[in-house]
Protein backbone atom coordinates (compact mmCIF):
# COMPACT_ATOMS: atom_id res chain seq x y z
CA UNK A 1 0.00 0.00 0.00
CA UNK A 2 1.32 3.55 -0.61
CA UNK A 3 0.61 6.49 1.49
CA UNK A 4 -1.70 7.81 -1.29
CA UNK A 5 -3.91 4.75 -0.89
CA UNK A 6 -4.04 5.14 2.64
CA UNK A 7 -4.65 8.57 2.71
CA UNK A 8 -7.79 7.68 0.42
CA UNK A 9 -8.86 4.70 2.57
CA UNK A 10 -8.89 7.25 5.27
CA UNK A 11 -11.14 9.74 3.49
CA UNK A 12 -14.35 8.09 5.26
CA UNK A 13 -14.61 7.17 9.02
CA UNK A 14 -12.87 3.95 10.34
CA UNK A 15 -12.08 1.69 13.10
CA UNK A 16 -8.39 2.52 14.04
CA UNK A 17 -6.26 0.99 16.88
CA UNK A 18 -3.10 2.47 17.44
CA UNK A 19 -0.25 0.34 19.37
CA UNK A 20 3.44 0.62 20.40
CA UNK A 21 5.88 -1.82 22.10
CA UNK A 22 5.91 -3.21 25.38
CA UNK A 23 7.61 -0.91 28.18
CA UNK A 24 6.90 1.95 26.59
CA UNK A 25 9.35 4.68 26.52
CA UNK A 26 8.35 8.34 25.39
CA UNK A 27 9.12 7.33 21.49
CA UNK A 28 6.39 5.10 21.57
CA UNK A 29 3.86 6.94 24.06
CA UNK A 30 4.37 10.20 22.02
CA UNK A 31 4.44 8.75 18.38
CA UNK A 32 1.11 6.74 19.64
CA UNK A 33 -0.32 9.98 21.21
CA UNK A 34 0.31 11.92 18.27
CA UNK A 35 -1.15 9.42 16.00
CA UNK A 36 -3.66 8.95 17.95
CA UNK A 37 -4.98 12.54 17.83
CA UNK A 38 -4.28 13.43 14.35
CA UNK A 39 -6.86 10.70 13.63
CA UNK A 40 -9.51 11.37 15.88
CA UNK A 41 -9.16 14.67 14.96
CA UNK A 42 -10.28 13.57 11.35
CA UNK A 43 -13.23 11.59 12.24
CA UNK A 44 -12.13 8.12 12.49
CA UNK A 45 -12.76 5.81 15.78
CA UNK A 46 -9.06 5.61 17.50
CA UNK A 47 -8.43 3.37 20.68
CA UNK A 48 -4.50 3.51 21.38
CA UNK A 49 -2.36 0.52 22.84
CA UNK A 50 0.14 -0.30 25.10
CA UNK A 51 0.71 -3.87 25.90
CA UNK A 52 2.18 -2.81 29.40
CA UNK A 53 2.07 0.49 31.32
CA UNK A 54 4.11 3.50 30.42
CA UNK A 55 6.01 5.11 33.72
CA UNK A 56 3.96 7.93 35.73
CA UNK A 57 6.17 10.37 34.65
CA UNK A 58 4.10 10.57 31.40
CA UNK A 59 1.29 10.99 33.08
CA UNK A 60 1.29 14.68 31.89
CA UNK A 61 0.94 13.90 28.38
CA UNK A 62 -1.94 14.87 26.26
CA UNK A 63 -4.68 12.36 25.77
CA UNK A 64 -3.02 10.21 27.57
CA UNK A 65 -5.98 9.12 29.78
CA UNK A 66 -7.55 7.49 26.80
CA UNK A 67 -4.23 4.63 25.87
CA UNK A 68 -5.12 1.45 27.34
CA UNK A 69 -2.89 -0.92 28.65
CA UNK A 70 -3.76 -4.36 27.38
CA UNK A 71 -2.28 -5.97 30.33
CA UNK A 72 -5.19 -4.44 32.61
CA UNK A 73 -7.92 -4.41 29.90
CA UNK A 74 -6.83 -7.18 28.03
CA UNK A 75 -10.47 -8.05 26.99
CA UNK A 76 -11.60 -5.08 25.64
CA UNK A 77 -7.99 -4.96 23.60
CA UNK A 78 -9.22 -8.19 21.88
CA UNK A 79 -12.18 -6.75 21.21
CA UNK A 80 -10.93 -3.68 19.11
CA UNK A 81 -8.35 -5.76 17.99
CA UNK A 82 -10.75 -7.91 16.27
CA UNK A 83 -13.15 -5.21 14.78
CA UNK A 84 -10.34 -2.85 13.97
CA UNK A 85 -10.41 -1.47 9.64
CA UNK A 86 -6.74 -0.28 10.22
CA UNK A 87 -4.18 -1.19 12.84
CA UNK A 88 -1.35 1.27 13.25
CA UNK A 89 2.36 0.12 14.44
CA UNK A 90 4.64 2.16 16.08
CA UNK A 91 8.54 2.26 17.59
CA UNK A 92 8.86 -1.71 16.90
CA UNK A 93 10.13 -3.70 14.06
CA UNK A 94 8.42 -7.22 14.65
CA UNK A 95 5.32 -8.31 16.17
CA UNK A 96 6.79 -10.95 18.82
CA UNK A 97 8.11 -7.61 20.36
CA UNK A 98 4.91 -6.99 21.30
CA UNK A 99 3.98 -10.62 22.64
CA UNK A 100 0.45 -11.00 23.40
CA UNK A 101 -0.74 -8.14 21.29
CA UNK A 102 1.30 -9.27 18.39
CA UNK A 103 -0.39 -12.58 18.29
CA UNK A 104 -3.64 -10.19 17.56
CA UNK A 105 -2.89 -8.47 15.00
CA UNK A 106 -1.26 -10.95 13.57
CA UNK A 107 -4.60 -13.26 13.49
CA UNK A 108 -6.47 -9.91 11.69
CA UNK A 109 -4.87 -10.93 8.34
CA UNK A 110 -7.79 -9.39 6.40
CA UNK A 111 -7.04 -5.73 8.61
CA UNK A 112 -4.83 -2.50 7.08
CA UNK A 113 -2.20 -2.44 8.45
CA UNK A 114 1.08 0.70 8.53
CA UNK A 115 4.02 0.21 10.06
CA UNK A 116 6.38 3.42 11.31
CA UNK A 117 9.35 2.65 12.72
CA UNK A 118 13.51 3.36 13.25
CA UNK A 119 14.85 -0.52 14.13
CA UNK A 120 17.14 -2.31 12.11
CA UNK A 121 16.21 -4.90 9.96
CA UNK A 122 12.31 -4.63 10.01
CA UNK A 123 10.42 -7.11 9.63
CA UNK A 124 7.38 -7.04 6.69
CA UNK A 125 4.47 -6.88 8.80
CA UNK A 126 2.37 -4.11 7.34
CA UNK A 127 0.77 -3.10 4.29
CA UNK A 128 2.48 0.28 4.37
CA UNK A 129 5.85 -0.02 5.75
CA UNK A 130 7.12 3.75 6.96
CA UNK A 131 10.64 2.38 8.06
CA UNK A 132 14.11 4.72 8.14
CA UNK A 133 16.84 3.69 10.66
CA UNK A 134 18.76 6.65 9.87
CA UNK A 135 15.95 8.58 11.68
CA UNK A 136 16.19 9.74 15.13
CA UNK A 137 12.91 8.30 16.51
CA UNK A 138 9.75 6.72 15.22
CA UNK A 139 8.22 10.30 16.49
CA UNK A 140 10.47 12.28 13.89
CA UNK A 141 9.34 9.61 10.85
CA UNK A 142 5.31 10.43 12.15
CA UNK A 143 6.17 14.14 11.31
CA UNK A 144 7.42 12.74 8.08
CA UNK A 145 4.53 10.79 7.39
CA UNK A 146 2.14 13.12 8.46
CA UNK A 147 4.00 15.67 5.99
CA UNK A 148 4.04 12.96 2.97
CA UNK A 149 0.41 12.32 3.59
CA UNK A 150 -0.34 16.21 3.16
CA UNK A 151 -2.08 16.36 6.93
CA UNK A 152 0.97 19.14 8.31
CA UNK A 153 -1.96 21.75 8.40
CA UNK A 154 -3.45 19.11 11.27
CA UNK A 155 -0.24 19.54 13.63
CA UNK A 156 -1.62 21.36 16.51
CA UNK A 157 -0.14 22.07 20.23
CA UNK A 158 -0.61 18.69 21.63
CA UNK A 159 0.19 16.71 18.82
CA UNK A 160 3.92 18.48 18.35
CA UNK A 161 4.40 17.88 21.83
CA UNK A 162 4.11 14.15 21.53
CA UNK A 163 6.40 14.32 18.94
CA UNK A 164 8.81 16.29 21.38
CA UNK A 165 8.82 14.06 23.52
CA UNK A 166 9.36 10.89 21.41
CA UNK A 167 12.06 12.69 20.20
CA UNK A 168 14.02 14.22 23.07
CA UNK A 169 13.77 10.64 24.75
CA UNK A 170 14.81 9.11 21.70
CA UNK A 171 18.01 11.44 21.14
CA UNK A 172 18.79 11.83 24.90
CA UNK A 173 18.04 15.83 24.30
CA UNK A 174 20.13 16.18 20.72
CA UNK A 175 22.45 13.28 21.76
CA UNK A 176 22.32 10.81 19.63
CA UNK A 177 21.07 9.68 16.11
CA UNK A 178 20.63 13.62 14.85
CA UNK A 179 20.73 14.65 11.46
CA UNK A 180 20.70 18.29 10.20
CA UNK A 181 17.19 17.73 9.13
CA UNK A 182 15.70 16.39 12.56
CA UNK A 183 16.68 20.38 13.37
CA UNK A 184 14.51 21.77 10.60
CA UNK A 185 11.57 19.60 11.75
CA UNK A 186 11.65 20.57 15.70
CA UNK A 187 12.44 24.08 14.81
CA UNK A 188 8.58 23.27 12.99
CA UNK A 189 7.53 21.86 16.02
CA UNK A 190 8.31 23.93 18.53
CA UNK A 191 6.88 26.68 16.56
CA UNK A 192 3.69 25.19 17.94
CA UNK A 193 4.18 27.35 20.91
CA UNK A 194 6.35 24.71 22.98
CA UNK A 195 8.60 25.95 25.87
CA UNK A 196 11.35 23.16 25.23
CA UNK A 197 13.15 23.86 29.03
CA UNK A 198 9.48 23.45 30.36
CA UNK A 199 9.18 20.08 28.46
CA UNK A 200 12.87 18.91 29.42
CA UNK A 201 12.14 19.27 33.16
CA UNK A 202 8.92 17.22 32.73
CA UNK A 203 10.38 14.56 31.23
CA UNK A 204 13.84 14.41 32.23
CA UNK A 205 13.65 16.41 35.91
CA UNK A 206 10.74 14.06 37.13
CA UNK A 207 12.59 11.46 39.18
CA UNK A 208 12.00 9.74 42.68
CA UNK A 209 14.37 9.89 45.16
CA UNK A 210 14.76 6.38 45.30
CA UNK A 211 16.11 6.29 41.54
CA UNK A 212 19.40 8.06 42.32
CA UNK A 213 19.53 6.10 45.54
CA UNK A 214 19.45 2.72 43.14
CA UNK A 215 21.79 4.74 40.76
CA UNK A 216 24.68 5.53 43.86
CA UNK A 217 24.28 1.62 44.63
CA UNK A 218 24.89 0.97 40.70
CA UNK A 219 28.11 2.97 40.47
CA UNK A 220 29.36 2.21 44.11
CA UNK A 221 28.63 -1.43 44.44
CA UNK A 222 27.58 -3.40 41.23
CA UNK A 223 29.64 -1.69 38.78
CA UNK A 224 32.57 -3.74 36.87
CA UNK A 225 34.71 -1.81 34.54
CA UNK A 226 36.57 -4.94 32.11
CA UNK A 227 39.59 -2.43 30.68
CA UNK A 228 40.68 -4.47 28.52
CA UNK A 229 37.61 -4.95 26.90
CA UNK A 230 36.50 -1.24 26.79
CA UNK A 231 33.39 -2.53 28.36
CA UNK A 232 31.39 -1.79 31.91
CA UNK A 233 28.82 -3.94 33.27
CA UNK A 234 26.07 -3.37 35.94
CA UNK A 235 23.91 -6.18 36.88
CA UNK A 236 20.68 -6.22 39.14
CA UNK A 237 19.30 -8.99 41.10
CA UNK A 238 16.06 -9.78 42.13
CA UNK A 239 17.00 -9.12 45.66
CA UNK A 240 18.10 -5.33 44.57
CA UNK A 241 14.74 -4.46 42.75
CA UNK A 242 12.84 -5.62 46.15
CA UNK A 243 15.35 -3.60 48.70
CA UNK A 244 15.14 -0.21 46.43
CA UNK A 245 11.49 -1.24 45.51
CA UNK A 246 11.87 -0.87 42.17
CA UNK A 247 10.22 -1.87 39.31
CA UNK A 248 11.66 -3.13 35.29
CA UNK A 249 10.89 0.99 33.95
CA UNK A 250 12.71 2.51 36.69
CA UNK A 251 16.31 1.38 35.87
CA UNK A 252 15.99 3.04 32.49
CA UNK A 253 19.14 5.28 31.85
CA UNK A 254 21.20 3.61 33.97
CA UNK A 255 23.38 2.01 31.56
CA UNK A 256 24.18 5.26 29.71
CA UNK A 257 26.39 6.09 32.80
CA UNK A 258 29.16 3.55 32.04
CA UNK A 259 29.55 5.42 28.69
CA UNK A 260 30.30 8.05 30.26
CA UNK A 261 34.16 7.06 31.25
CA UNK A 262 36.22 7.82 28.46
CA UNK A 263 37.34 4.37 27.58
CA UNK A 264 34.32 2.68 27.80
CA UNK A 265 32.68 1.66 24.39
CA UNK A 266 30.60 -0.85 25.37
CA UNK A 267 28.25 -1.01 28.34
CA UNK A 268 26.26 -3.73 29.71
CA UNK A 269 23.06 -3.54 32.44
CA UNK A 270 21.90 -7.21 33.29
CA UNK A 271 18.69 -7.03 35.68
CA UNK A 272 16.78 -9.92 36.89
CA UNK A 273 13.16 -9.71 35.66
CA UNK A 274 10.82 -12.61 37.34
CA UNK A 275 10.88 -14.67 34.55
CA UNK A 276 14.08 -13.95 32.20
CA UNK A 277 17.30 -11.97 32.23
CA UNK A 278 16.68 -9.04 30.52
CA UNK A 279 19.78 -7.29 28.85
CA UNK A 280 20.40 -3.61 27.53
CA UNK A 281 23.27 -2.41 25.63
CA UNK A 282 24.69 0.68 24.79
CA UNK A 283 27.97 1.98 22.48
CA UNK A 284 29.49 4.40 21.51
CA UNK A 285 31.32 4.58 18.36
CA UNK A 286 31.44 1.77 15.42
CA UNK A 287 30.79 -1.18 17.81
CA UNK A 288 27.44 -2.66 17.03
CA UNK A 289 25.55 -3.72 19.78
CA UNK A 290 22.76 -4.94 17.79
CA UNK A 291 24.76 -7.20 16.32
CA UNK A 292 26.13 -8.54 19.69
CA UNK A 293 22.01 -8.33 21.01
CA UNK A 294 21.32 -10.43 17.81
CA UNK A 295 24.33 -13.15 17.81
CA UNK A 296 23.97 -13.93 21.44
CA UNK A 297 20.88 -12.71 23.51
CA UNK A 298 18.58 -12.87 20.40
CA UNK A 299 18.00 -9.52 20.84
CA UNK A 300 18.47 -6.56 18.16
CA UNK A 301 17.52 -2.50 18.10
CA UNK A 302 19.93 -0.11 16.86
CA UNK A 303 23.61 -0.29 16.14
CA UNK A 304 24.48 1.96 19.59
CA UNK A 305 21.35 0.81 21.55
CA UNK A 306 19.98 -2.80 21.81
CA UNK A 307 18.64 -5.44 24.27
CA UNK A 308 18.45 -8.92 24.37
CA UNK A 309 16.99 -11.27 27.05
CA UNK A 310 17.73 -15.05 28.41
CA UNK A 311 16.81 -17.55 30.91
CA UNK A 312 19.03 -18.81 33.31
CA UNK A 313 21.01 -17.25 36.39
CA UNK A 314 21.93 -13.58 36.66
CA UNK A 315 25.57 -14.76 37.87
CA UNK A 316 25.42 -17.19 34.91
CA UNK A 317 24.53 -14.35 32.14
CA UNK A 318 27.27 -12.38 33.36
CA UNK A 319 29.56 -15.23 33.31
CA UNK A 320 28.31 -15.55 29.49
CA UNK A 321 28.53 -11.87 28.86
CA UNK A 322 32.50 -11.70 29.92
CA UNK A 323 33.08 -15.26 27.33
CA UNK A 324 32.01 -13.79 25.35
CA UNK A 325 34.30 -9.95 25.02
CA UNK A 326 37.32 -12.12 23.92
CA UNK A 327 35.46 -12.46 20.39
CA UNK A 328 35.01 -9.05 19.62
CA UNK A 329 38.25 -7.67 21.13
CA UNK A 330 39.19 -6.67 17.67
CA UNK A 331 35.97 -4.79 17.03
CA UNK A 332 35.86 -3.38 20.07
CA UNK A 333 39.56 -1.61 20.17
CA UNK A 334 39.00 -0.30 16.51
CA UNK A 335 35.49 0.85 17.49
P1 LIG B 1 16.46 -1.07 26.15
O1 LIG B 1 17.86 -1.45 26.46
O2 LIG B 1 16.19 0.38 26.46
O3 LIG B 1 15.44 -2.01 26.71
O4 LIG B 1 16.30 -1.20 24.58
C1 LIG B 1 17.16 -0.55 23.69
C2 LIG B 1 16.71 -0.81 22.26
O5 LIG B 1 16.83 -2.19 21.97
C3 LIG B 1 15.26 -0.45 21.99
O6 LIG B 1 15.20 0.16 20.73
C4 LIG B 1 14.54 -1.76 21.96
O7 LIG B 1 13.51 -1.76 21.02
C5 LIG B 1 15.60 -2.76 21.57
N1 LIG B 1 15.41 -4.01 22.31
C6 LIG B 1 15.41 -4.15 23.66
N2 LIG B 1 15.23 -5.45 24.00
C7 LIG B 1 15.10 -6.14 22.86
C8 LIG B 1 14.88 -7.53 22.54
O8 LIG B 1 14.78 -8.40 23.42
N3 LIG B 1 14.79 -7.86 21.22
C9 LIG B 1 14.92 -6.93 20.23
N4 LIG B 1 14.81 -7.33 18.96
N5 LIG B 1 15.12 -5.62 20.48
C10 LIG B 1 15.21 -5.23 21.77
MN1 LIG C 1 12.14 4.72 19.26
Amino acid sequence: MEIQELVYYLAVPRDVVVVSHRNPDGDAVGSTLAIGRLLRKAGHTVHMILPSEFPPFFNWMPDIDRVWIYDIRTEESVKVLQEADLIWMLDFNSLDRIDKLGEEIHHREDARTVLIDHHLDPEPIADLMYTEVAASSTSELVFDFIRDAGWINQIDHEIAISLMTGILTDTGSFKYNTRPELFHKVAELLSFGIDLNDLQIKIFNTLPVKFLRLLGYCLHKRMEILEDYHTGIISLSKEDFVKFDIQRGDTEGIVNYLLMIQQIKFAILITEQPTIIKLSFRSKGDFSVQQFARDNFKGGGHKNASGGATYGTLSKTVKKVKSLLPLYENSLKSA
